[in-house]
This record gives C-alpha cells, sequence and structure tokens, in this order.
C-alpha cells in the first residue's frame, strides 16, 4: 500500500480550498493501491486556512501572523497514522513544498516565495520510519510506478 497526499488525488483539502490534481495518482486511489491523507485536515484546521510555513531553524509551522500550528499538525499525523500498520507501507506520494507534506522542498518560513532544500512534518515522520518518498514528479518518474 501507498499513501499520497489527498489533494494530489484531487481532494479539495488545500489551505486555499484547491486540490493539486494528478490523475494517475487518483487512478492508484480508486483500484485501491493508495489511500489519501491529509494531516492538515485530519488535525482539525479549516479549508480554506491561513497560509502555514516550516521554519528552517526552529522546524516550527507558523502562520504570517505568527501562530504556531507545529503541535497540532503532529496530531494530525498522529491520527493519520494511527490505523495504518506502517510496516506494510511501501512509499509515500507526497505533495511537494507543502510545511507538511514536502519531501525535497519546503518554503523557507519567510513568506517570500522562497524555497529551500528540507522536508514537512509528515515526510520527515514518514523518512524517519523508512518509509520511501515520493513527490507527485518523481513518482511518475520511478519504476516504482509502473510496477503498481
Ligand atoms: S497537508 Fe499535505 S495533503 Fe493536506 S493539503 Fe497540504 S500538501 Fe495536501
Amino acid at each position: 500500500m501507498i499513501l499520497v497526499s489527498a489533494c494530489l488525488a484531487g481532494i479539495p483539502c488545500r489551505y486555499d480550498g484547491g486540490s493539486f490534481l494528478y490523475i494517475p495518482l487518483l487512478q492508484l486511489v480508486q483500484k485501491g493501491a493508495a489511500v489519501p491523507v491529509c494531516p492538515e485536515t485530519a488535525c482539525g484546521l479549516p479549508t480554506p486556512r491561513a497560509c502555514i510555513e516550516l521554519h528552517s531553524e526552529s522546524r516550527h509551522a507558523f502562520d504570517a501572523a505568527g501562530n504556531d500550528f507545529t503541535f497540532r499538525i503532529q496530531g494530525g499525523i498522529d491520527s493519520v497514522l494511527r490505523p495504518i500498520d506502517t510496516k506494510l507501507l511501501s512509499a509515500a506520494v507526497l505533495k511537494d513544498k507543502s510545511p507538511t507534506c514536502g519531501s525535497l522542498h519546503i518554503y523557507d518560513g519567510s513568506f517570500s516565495g522562497r524555497t529551500i532544500s528540507g522536508m514537512g512534518l509528515f515526510a520527515e515522520r514518514l523518512h524517519s520510519l523508512g518509509i520511501p518518498l515520493f513527490t507527485e514528479s518523481s513518482f511518475l518518474l520511478s519504476s516504482f510506478f509502473s510496477f503498481l
């Protein structure tokens, strides 16, 4: 089983109320080969919601007004993973640049549009569990995708 960021499967859970549909990932969900998850909405954050970025040094997730959502999002990650036997996860395909799901890049926390190399909070947790991570782009190019 693989996990996918819910917004990549067309679920409108992004902070701006939109999604980021990747048809091949939606097809995997429809086939039952992938499970869509969104830690930010799983913790009860509304959609739409304030844009959140991860501070590069503190690793805390703030909105532009300085409200700290770190522990709330960590709670969402816990609730997403609780019903899942993570030993059965073969990969996760996560929306890059998100403070939660980004696995290669994240915004740098300055709300200036600059990105840096780094992982969001969910990607970091899955990485610590040894689960291979893909972005929406790298997954479609991977040999992994051709086996599903
Ligand atoms: S937390 Fe992840 S799944 Fe949810 S909207 Fe952000 S990128 Fe998409």
